[in-house]
């Protein structure tokens, strides 16, 4: 594929009103106008580039949401404050009451929750379906279907999503293709692969120093301006703005992503492979062994990798806490949720992250009580990490026990 979304971030150019080389940044929540008819007008959405009130949008929104519009070859973009402020808004925005979703049951536990808990408040069902079985998606389509709702690569058990395949159904039914694509910035270009929404959360691996929550809604300019309209706008009546002064930091941050889901992206690809060389169950994308490998391959920009998140299954709670602790001890990461980092995160996703989904429903998905999830970090010498880590595994009798007499 020759799509290049990093060219079009760099390739965007916005100065300070001094000629500085960043935009400045806009301080504040409302604005004057010289005439009173073009506050009317741009209140009735007739006024364009004049700004009204930061809640709608503000200069340093715009600049933001335009440079991930580019990235994700989008028209526009509408930035929040918190990845669950875009799913929210776009899910509130497209459904009506007695509408319905058909979602992948492996998603973020946050919108598995609002799906599952929340939605019925408005009468919007959700059935939740394994995202990797085409038919059974399409099969679940009622006519009530408004949306397909999937992650490019589900959290945290790491199936690919047919992007195209599932376009092709919703485009056939009339439906929304709506991808989370979090986990995989760079890596994958779900619109260009026929999403009609492509949401991040921007907290994750696009602000990648973990000291905000973010997110962003991409689309076509007619659904951004849906969102944001003052009588019907989910965005603008729901009120999760992002700050100006964030929205710049996080923009100063995209401009290194490339950089950093390279790295991200090695390092996974390194310790994925030693995990699984020594005999520990291990899901990356980036393994011949992952089923959706050849999948995952057929729709990624190559050059940003298989991004930075793998699994790994050490058979119980117990050792994957104990082995948690033992390499947040030995300065190998955090013990933490969240992903993007510089240093490597680490997780049990059972009892964290997707401790919203029952534990019965885990054990239909897969997601068992030994899994701990890695966001692996921007380390400098991956070779050391490893080796590291494989003494804390070894210490703590992780390593199948065949793999252990060989090294002796
Ligand atoms: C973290 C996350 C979210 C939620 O984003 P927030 O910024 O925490 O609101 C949504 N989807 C995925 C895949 C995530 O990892």
């Amino acid at each position: 594929m020759s799509f290049k979304p990093a060219n079009n971030i760099q390739d965007l150019q916005y100065f300070g009103e001094f000629g500085g080389v960043n935009p400045s940044i806009s301080d504040s929540s409302t604005y004057t106008f010289l005439s009173a008819k073009t506050m009317f007008d741009t209140f009735e959405g007739n006024a364009d580039g004049c700004y009204l009130y930061s809640r709608h949008s503000s200069p340093s929104n715009l600049y933001l949401g335009e440079a991930l519009a580019a990235m994700e070859h989008t028209e526009t973009a509408n930035v929040t404050a918190s990845g669950m402020g875009a799913i929210t808004s776009t899910i509130l925005q497209l459904c009506n009451a007695d509408d319905h979703i058909v979602s992948s049951r492996t998603i973020y536990g946050g919108t598995y929750a609002f799906f599952k808990n929340f939605t019925p408040k408005f009468k919007i069902d959700t059935t939740f379906v394994d995202i990797t079985n085409l038919d059974a998606v399409e099969a679940s389509v009622t006519k009530n279907t408004k949306i397909i709702y999937c992650e490019s690569i589900s959290n945290p058990l790491l199936e690919v999503a047919d992007i195209k395949g599932l376009a092709d159904i919703a485009k056939k039914h009339g439906l929304k293709l709506v991808v989370d694509n979090t986990f995989s910035p760079l890596s994958i270009s779900p619109a260009i692969l026929g999403a009609d929404v492509v949401i991040h959360s921007l907290t994750k691996f696009i602000n990648g120093s973990s000291d905000t929550v973010g997110g962003v809604v991409c689309g076509t300019q007619d659904f951004i301006n849906h969102l944001r309209n003052v009588n019907d706008g989910a965005s603008m009546l729901l009120g999760s703005t992002m700050d100006s002064l964030r929205a710049s930091s996080v923009l100063k941050n995209l401009r290194t992503l490339h950089i950093r889901m390279q790295q991200h992206s090695k390092n996974g690809l390194y310790l994925a492979q030693k995990f699984e060389n020594d005999g520990l169950k291990t899901v990356y994308p980036g393994l011949s062994s992952h089923p959706s490998h050849n999948l995952f391959k057929s729709m990624m920009n190559a050059e940003y990798g298989f991004g930075g998140m793998l699994t790994i299954d050490v058979g119980s709670l117990d050792k994957a806490n104990e082995l948690m602790e033992l390499m947040q001890h030995r300065n190998l990461g955090y013990l933490a949720v969240s992903l993007g980092f510089y240093k490597t995160l680490f997780s049990a996703p059972g009892t964290s992250t997707s401790s919203e989904i029952p534990e019965d429903e885990q054990k239909e998905m897969g997601l068992s009580d030994g899994l701990i999830r890695f966001s692996i970090g921007l380390d400098a010498d991956i070779e050391r990490t490893y080796k590291m880590m494989r003494d804390c595994m070894e210490e703590l009798d992780i390593l199948p026990t065949a793999q252990k007499l060989k090294v002796g």
